[in-house]
């Protein structure tokens, strides 16, 4: 299973970030050892600055390659919601020296995926609500209304890359919003107003 997440999805958190809105979707990968295995994420210690990002998920249940934009919804049949976890001091620094982004993106525990996943039977993919909460403070509301691309667009575009394949999990990319966590912090997501994942930091 692999893990492609696509940065810069909103023109909101583009704006934050002070970076381009791009014109075609941009991907990165996280590895399977990525993934969070229980709800408690472990501080690490290569990094003194850990950022939320909060996305939806969507699970690929299909094989393809040159997938056209009209059939993409066929390779997929449910929705998450996750965190991608970025060490946004590292992350500087690659973006400074123009160096890939993996030590910032893909360590280990930095893709939350939700427990469970919600049918897309009778959702409108283009208008799917999601929020995000700090110790219970709302941080970040996103609606796939405002992304850059749709999920169609970023299975149709990815898949012309790299091949999909079941089991294969997408981030769609966060809205405005993200910040730094500490020792201690709650961290709490809702897709369609379900709980969907609950992390403690330590
Ligand atoms: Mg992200």
């Amino acid at each position: 299973m692999k893990i492609i997440c696509i940065g810069r999805n909103y023109r909101d958190h583009a704006a934050e970030m002070n970076a381009e809105v791009p014109t075609e979707p941009v991907f990165f990968m996280k590895p399977d050892t990525a993934v969070l295995k229980d709800n408690t994420f472990y501080f690490p210690s290569f990094t003194s600055e850990i950022h939320y990002e909060c996305e939806l998920l969507v699970r690929i249940d299909r094989m393809g390659k040159h997938i056209d934009p009209a059939f993409a919804h066929k390779y997929y049949s449910s929705i998450g919601l996750g965190i991608d976890f970025t060490a946004r001091d590292l992350q500087s620094r690659c973006k400074d020296k123009g160096l890939p982004w993996e030590i910032a993106k893909a360590f280990d525990q930095s893709a939350v995926l939700s427990n469970h996943w919600i049918s897309k039977d009778g959702i409108n993919p283009n208008s799917i609500s999601f929020d995000f909460y700090q110790n219970g403070v709302l941080k970040q509301s996103g609606d796939t209304a405002s992304m850059l691309f749709t999920i169609d667009q970023i299975i149709a575009y990815v898949s012309k890359f790299i091949t999909l394949k079941t089991g294969d999990v997408i981030f769609t990319g966060t809205p405005a919003g993200v910040g730094p966590i500490k020792p201690g912090d709650k961290l709490l997501g809702r897709l369609l107003g379900k709980e969907m994942f609950s992390i403690d930091v330590a």
